[in-house]
């Protein structure tokens, strides 16, 4: 018996099956004995979730089966945490769902779920664009908030805003953003001692780091605390012991970097893992050649553009994350054999790539997609535009730059730092700052990893 996702195609209304099919060998008189199956124990209904209420669109949904959430509910409640917390369900609607009748043959979804066709059109299960302008998330609306957040665990950046839980992605963006700036305003922002005291509170024995409090550590909590320490200027042996051989064995038999070992390799994470151990000055703990040619497979040869793991579609992001990993290979295969480099360009198509960003990657009105048919957002736009910078620009060691630029000389940006990703006098004005300011030092009070530590790893 096949099963098989059916879903519209678009507003042609032809139907197409969405990922893979799976063939289940099965006893045909027992299925077709049990037949017909009453709507009710099978039917789905979707369930879209919205950033706010307000919202028209939501950002993902599924489609789920309302009597196993309520079973799993049920079960649910009778756990102590759940019994503290006094959660309550609300049977009504779920009354409402069984009791009603569906005549036979009917659809569940147009029945539990009357969509009217303007809105059918534009549902794609993939589609993340939003018609709502993008506000900021109130604390209270997202699920991180924690409201004794102790802001003295370390720079109050939090994914959503002001009174969330430290983090090390936004942390790690903000120190960006602050040292893109380029003032002694921007750079008296960042509370070094606490922000050292919140790396030491992420670090696991391992050496690795926790990308918040509680949560598991992976290689971007690495590359994200190693960076804003190295920006800064709070960097310490304590700070990256056992780091090193950490992040080497999340290196997998393909050559890229998972996100912890024996995880699949990925462009984020390989990028995260060459960047750290080039700031820990570990790349001899690197398998370079199987690194390579991972990396260079990754590059398309149908669009030029990077994929972000094997067998997996272009998408504009990993220019940065896959292409920019080529110039932290080339200074370590430089420093091993100088005579058989190239010195004139990266272990990559430079130019392919740029074809795939400008030709394919520019929405109409502004901004960069992931792939065509794709809506634009930040986050591709700023790792687009950083690929394409990378491609635009060979550090060719105490000459400078040489250029290649597709299309208009007016396609050229400005250099990226290989390992910060900022512009790099940014960069050298942020490094020249901080050291010239005395390191903070830990608290006596602080241990050199978490304590919580001891248990699960
Ligand atoms: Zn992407």
């Amino acid at each position: 018996m096949p099963f098989m996702q059916i879903q519209e195609l678009g507003r042609d209304r032809q139907y197409g099956i969405k990922g893979s099919v799976t063939n289940v060998p099965n006893d045909l008189h027992k299925s077709v004995d049990c037949l017909p199956r009453n709507v009710n124990d099978s039917a789905t209904i979707y369930v879209k979730l919205k950033k706010r209420l307000s919202f028209k669109s939501h950002f993902m949904y599924q489609c789920v089966n309302p009597n196993r959430v309520y079973n799993a509910a049920l079960y649910l409640m009778n756990k102590p945490l759940y019994q503290s917390q006094n959660v309550n369900i609300n049977l009504e609607w779920l009354e409402k769902f069984r009791t009603e009748s569906f005549p036979e043959g009917s659809n569940a979804f147009a029945d539990l779920n009357p969509i009217s066709s303007e809105e059918n059109d534009e549902s794609d299960i993939d589609d993340d664009d939003y018609d709502d302008p993008f506000v900021n998330p109130a604390p209270a609306e997202t699920a991180i908030n924690k409201l004794n957040t102790n802001i003295d665990a370390g720079l109050a950046l939090a994914p959503g805003g002001p009174g969330q839980e430290p983090h090390l992605a936004p942390t790690y963006a903000a120190v960006n953003a602050l040292c893109i700036l380029r003032c002694e305003e921007a750079f008296n922002v960042i509370n070094r001692p606490k922000l050292l005291r919140f790396l030491f509170s992420l670090k696991k024995r391992d050496g690795s780091f926790r990308m918040h409090e509680g949560s598991e550590s992976d290689i971007r909590g690495v590359y994200c605390a190693l960076s804003v320490a190295m920006l800064t200027s709070i960097w310490s042996q304590e700070l990256t012991m056992n780091t090193g051989h950490w992040v080497s064995r999340c290196q997998t038999y393909e050559g890229g970097f998972g996100g912890v070992p024996d995880m699949e390799a990925h462009g984020g994470y390989t990028f995260c893992g060459l960047a750290s151990l080039v700031l820990l000055k570990e790349g001899k703990l690197i398998n370079i050649h199987r690194l390579l040619r991972w990396l260079a497979n990754r590059q398309t040869r149908y669009e030029g553009g990077f994929q972000g793991r094997t067998n997996k579609l272009v998408d504009s992001c990993y220019s940065f994350w896959q292409g920019g990993s080529f110039p932290l290979i080339h200074r370590l295969l430089n420093k091993s054999d100088p005579d058989s480099m190239d010195m004139l360009n990266w272990l990559f198509d430079q130019r392919a790539l740029q074809e795939y960003l400008i030709l394919s990657c520019q929405a109409p009105h502004g901004g960069l997609i992931d792939k065509p048919g794709k809506p634009k957002d930040y986050y591709h736009t700023c790792y687009a535009l950083s690929g394409l910078s990378v491609a635009q620009h060979f550090h060719n060691g105490t000459k400078g730059y040489d250029t290649l630029v597709v299309g208009h000389e007016e396609n050229e940006l400005v250099p990226t730092h290989p390992i910060y990703n900022i512009c790099v006098p940014s960069a050298i004005q942020a490094i020249k700052h901080f050291h010239n300011l005395t390191y903070p030092g830990l608290p006596e009070d602080m241990q050199l990893w978490d304590s919580g530590d001891e248990t699960d790893s």
